[in-house]
C-alpha cells in the first residue's frame, strides 16, 4: 500500500483491511474498523544499528535480576517481582484502579529505586491528591506529566529511572505521525519506542491500557507481542478485583492476584480459600447450589456453584452463565439428560459462581453437574460436601489434577464429605470419600 493512502484498522486486534468492515474477520469485533492514514517512520531507531554478537559463556549475570513491588499479590502474578528491564502491560477498563495499583506500585519501590509517573491522564495536583488518600510517601516519586513521546523519552534517558509507569498508553503520541492520541498507529508506534528505550536503560516499564468495549480507542490487545508480560484487572464483585497473566515471559500465567478495593488502595487477599463462598448460618444449603475446589496457580480456593432451573420460556432450552462457558453448561445439561435421567431439554438454564470469579478448569463439570441435579430435583446437597471432576459425554467422571491439595483446602475449611472421581488416588485423607465412576452414582447421599 502506498503511502498517504488510508487503510481501514481494527482497533481491537490491529487487523488491516483496504475497505470499512461492519465486523472484524480476526477478532469478531463488530464496529472496530477505523479510517487510518499509512505513514511510514523516517526515522531510524536506536535499537536497530547493528551490535556484534558476543560467546553466550561471557554474557554477564544480572544483578539483582528480579525484585519486590512491595504489593505481594502482583509480586505473584508477575512470577516472583518485578523483572528488570521488562515491559508489563496493565489493562483494564477505565476506572477499574489501575492507576491506583501502579501509583501503590511505585510508591512501594521508592525508598530503594529511583522511580517515575508519567501521567497523560490526570495533572500532577490531581495525582497528588490520589497518592495522599492513599498514605503514600510522596518525597521519592517524581511525576512527569506529558504525552509527547519524544519529551518522555528525553526524559527517560536523562534520568533513568528503575521503574517507570506510563499513564496510559492511549493518551501518548508520537509527532512523527499526523494520527490522533489512541489509534493503532500511535499506539503502536509509542509502546515499540518506549519499551526499546527501557530495555537499552535498564528500566522497568508499566503501560496502563484502557479496555473500552466501544472502541473509540485502540485496545490494548494490539501490543501484546511487544511486551514481556501482559496483565488483565477485572472486577469480580463489588470492591474485588482480579488480576490475571494473559502473557509472562517471566513466570506461568495460571497465577491470580486477589485484591480488595478499600479507601487506603487496593488491599491483597492473604487468604482466600474461602474467600468466594457466601456466609450461611443455618447450615442448610438451599437446592441448586454445590461447592467445588478450584487451583489458580500455587493456590486453592472453594467455590460455589449456583444454578437455577426453570420452565423454557421460549419453547426451547437456553442457558445463562457468565462464569462457566455457555458451551461447558450446555455439554454438562445434555449428559445429565442422556446418562443422568435428568430432564433439562424444556428448561432454561442459570449458572452463577458466588464471588464472581470465573472459573475455566475441567473439574468443575461434577460440581455443576450436581447443582444442576439439585436445582432440578429441588434436593439440597448435604452442606459440608465438595465435589470435583471431569465428565465424558459417556456419563463417565473422569480424574482431574491436584486431588491432594483440593481435599485439603476443603477439609480446612471445614468440608466433612468430598465426591471425587473413583480412579483418583489421594496421600491422605481426612474427609469421607465418595468415588463415582458414573455421573448417576454421584446423585445419592447419606445425610
Ligand atoms: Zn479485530
Amino acid at each position: 500500500m502506498k503511502e498517504g493512502a488510508t487503510q481501514f484498522i481494527c482497533s481491537q486486534c490491529g487487523y488491516t483491511s483496504s475497505k470499512w468492515l461492519g465486523r472484524c474477520p480476526d477478532c469478531n469485533s463488530w464496529n472496530s474498523f477505523t479510517e487510518e492514514k499509512i505513514e511510514k517512520s523516517k526515522k531510524i531507531s536506536k535499537d536497530s544499528i547493528q551490535t556484534n554478537s558476543v560467546p553466550l559463556s561471557q554474557v554477564p549475570y544480572e544483578s539483582e535480576f528480579r525484585f519486590g513491588s512491595g504489593i505481594d499479590e502482583l509480586d505473584r502474578v508477575l512470577g516472583g517481582g518485578i523483572v528488570r528491564a521488562s515491559s508489563v502491560l496493565v489493562g483494564g477498563e477505565p476506572g477499574i484502579g489501575k492507576s491506583t495499583l501502579m501509583l501503590q506500585v511505585v510508591a512501594g519501590c521508592s525508598d530503594k529505586r529511583k522511580v517515575l509517573y508519567v501521567s497523560g491522564e490526570e495533572s500532577a495536583s490531581q495525582v497528588r491528591q490520589r497518592a495522599e488518600r492513599l498514605g503514600l510517601n510522596l518525597d521519592r516519586i517524581n511525576i512527569l506529566c506529558e504525552t509527547k513521546l519524544d519529551r518522555i523519552l528525553h526524559v527517560l534517558e536523562e534520568e533513568k529511572p528503575q521503574i517507570v509507569v506510563l499513564d496510559s498508553l492511549q493518551t501518548l503520541y508520537s509527532q512523527e505521525f499526523t494520527s490522533t492520541p489512541g489509534s493503532v498507529t500511535q499506539i503502536r508506534t509509542c509502546c515499540m519506542e518506549v519499551t526499546g528505550l527501557c530495555k537499552r536503560i535498564g528500566t522497568s516499564v508499566f503501560l496502563i491500557g484502557h479496555v473500552t468495549k466501544e472502541g473509540t480507542l485502540a485496545g490494548p490487545k494490539i501490543i501484546e507481542h511487544m511486551v514481556d508480560t501482559v496483565l488483565y484487572f477485572e472486577q469480580a464483585s463489588m470492591g474485588v478485583r482480579l488480576i490475571r497473566a494473559a502473557k509472562n515471559r517471566f513466570g506461568s500465567v495460571d497465577e491470580i492476584g486477589i485484591f480488595n478495593m478499600t479507601g487506603g488502595g487496593l488491599e491483597g487477599v492473604k487468604d482466600p480459600t474461602s474467600f468466594f463462598v457466601s456466609e450461611r448460618q443455618d447450615g442448610e444449603l438451599p437446592p441448586g447450589i454445590a461447592y467445588t475446589a478450584i487451583t489458580e496457580g500455587s493456590r486453592t480456593f472453594i467455590v460455589e456453584v449456583q444454578a437455577l432451573v426453570v420452565d423454557a420460556k421460549s419453547g426451547y432450552s437456553r442457558v445463562y452463565s457468565d462464569k462457566i462457558d455457555n458451551s461447558r453448561v450446555t455439554r454438562i445439561a445434555a449428559i445429565l439428560e442422556r446418562h443422568g435421567a435428568v430432564r433439562l431439554a424444556d428448561k432454561d438454564i442459570y449458572v452463577n459462581i458466588a464471588g464472581g470469579v470465573k472459573v475455566n478448569e475441567v473439574s468443575v463439570e461434577l460440581a455443576l453437574a450436581l447443582a444442576l441435579w439439585s436445582a432440578c430435583s429441588g434436593q439440597s446437597l448435604p452442606p459440608k460436601m465438595v465435589c470435583f471432576g471431569e465428565l465424558s459425554l459417556a456419563g463417565e467422571v473422569r480424574p482431574v489434577n491436584y486431588g491432594d491439595r483440593r481435599l485439603k483446602a476443603a477439609y480446612e475449611m471445614g468440608f466433612d464429605k468430598a465426591v471425587v472421581p473413583y480412579s483418583m488416588n489421594f496421600e491422605e485423607n481426612r474427609i469421607l470419600l465418595k468415588r463415582c465412576k458414573k455421573v448417576k452414582e454421584a446423585f445419592v447421599f447419606k445425610k
